[in-house]
């Protein structure tokens, strides 16, 4: 009955990360008895990451009661992006970096949340404040995570702590990060192998927005002309998705992580996207996102307040 130990579900590779991460710290606190898992199979700049650095992938769950009594809750909180059956084990803590949502519990809880850049800058902070030990296979995975989720530090969720973390890491790593994130970042990017449902998949989250339905998915590309040239098929994906899962919103948006720029496509809500930017889409069903790289800093709160309306 280990407490298991993971990310949201679609994980990215800060959600994976930071679940072998803090499972490391657990373990360096004096508790051994825990392991990380993952709420889903491992995308492409994941397994990337985890192949480099040579650590086995986490097993992948899809209820957790079943198993345990306790788990721990890293890179989310939300109940949709969480396990299934959550309602049904204890949250023994929360380390994130996102917003807190549909979250409460029955029993007191350890959380630690910081509006930061990664869920692994939270971490690599405990690990510093405990002075624990951080080997340079954690950092690597510690960068990783970082590196992800700010696209090498592009992102406008990046801050300046985030910046110094990563100074912090390539010291105790034992490769060039921003050279291995490069290739990290666009061994992500391998759309060709992709279908179009794998695609909206890959990265996507479910959000409650004032009663409404939103799913929000990211598809990082080095060239915008790959989503282009089978948009229509990814229309359709989407649509077959949203009809099934009943969605008021379906929004996708692929982000070009060489020029940080985004364009996006969305069924349902349209008027509410238009609405949150201040922009319309064009004649071939798209919206323009200069400058959008984040769904968390620049997607999610003008959505959340447009649906607040
Ligand atoms: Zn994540
Ligand atoms: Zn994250």
């Amino acid at each position: 009955m280990s407490t298991l130990i993971f990310g949201h579900q679609s994980p990215d590779t800060d959600a994976i990360t930071s679940a072998i991460d803090f499972a490391e710290y657990k373990k360096q606190s004096g508790d051994s008895d825990v392991e990380a898992v993952a709420l889903g199979e491992l995308n492409d700049e994941t397994k990337f990451a985890l192949d480099f650095f040579k650590v086995p992938a986490p097993r992948v769950i899809k209820t957790a009661a079943n198993e345990t009594q306790h788990v721990i809750l890293v890179d989310h909180n939300e109940a949709q992006q969480s396990v299934a059956d959550r309602d049904k084990v204890t949250v023994d803590a929360v380390i994130d970096h996102h917003r807190l949502a549909n979250f409460e519990t029955a029993a007191p809880l350890f959380i630690r949340m910081e509006p930061i850049g990664s869920c692994n800058s939270v971490i690599y902070k405990m690990y510093k404040e405990q002075g624990f030990k951080i080997t340079p296979t954690t950092a690597g995975l510690m960068a990783s995570g970082l590196i992800s989720d700010t696209l090498l530090l592009k992102s406008p969720t990046t801050t300046d702590e985030d910046k110094q973390i990563f100074a912090e890491l390539q010291k105790l790593a034992d490769v060039d990060l921003k050279e291995y994130g490069l290739k990290m970042l666009k061994a992500g990017t391998n759309l060709a192998a992709k279908s179009d449902k794998e695609l909206i998949d890959a990265d996507a989250k479910s959000f409650e927005m004032s009663g409404s339905n939103v799913r929000i998915a990211q598809i990082n590309t080095v060239d915008l002309n790959d989503i282009y040239d089978r948009q229509d098929a990814i229309l359709a994906a989407m649509q077959e998705e949203k009809d099934a899962d009943n969605y008021d919103l379906f929004l996708v948006f692929a982000t070009d992580i060489l020029n940080s720029n985004s364009v996006g496509y969305a069924l349902g809500a349209t008027d509410k996207v238009e609405a949150a930017f201040g922009k319309k889409f064009d004649a071939n069903k798209r919206l323009d996102l200069a400058g959008v790289v984040s769904r968390k800093k620049q997607v999610v709160p003008p959505l959340t307040e447009e649906f607040a309306k």
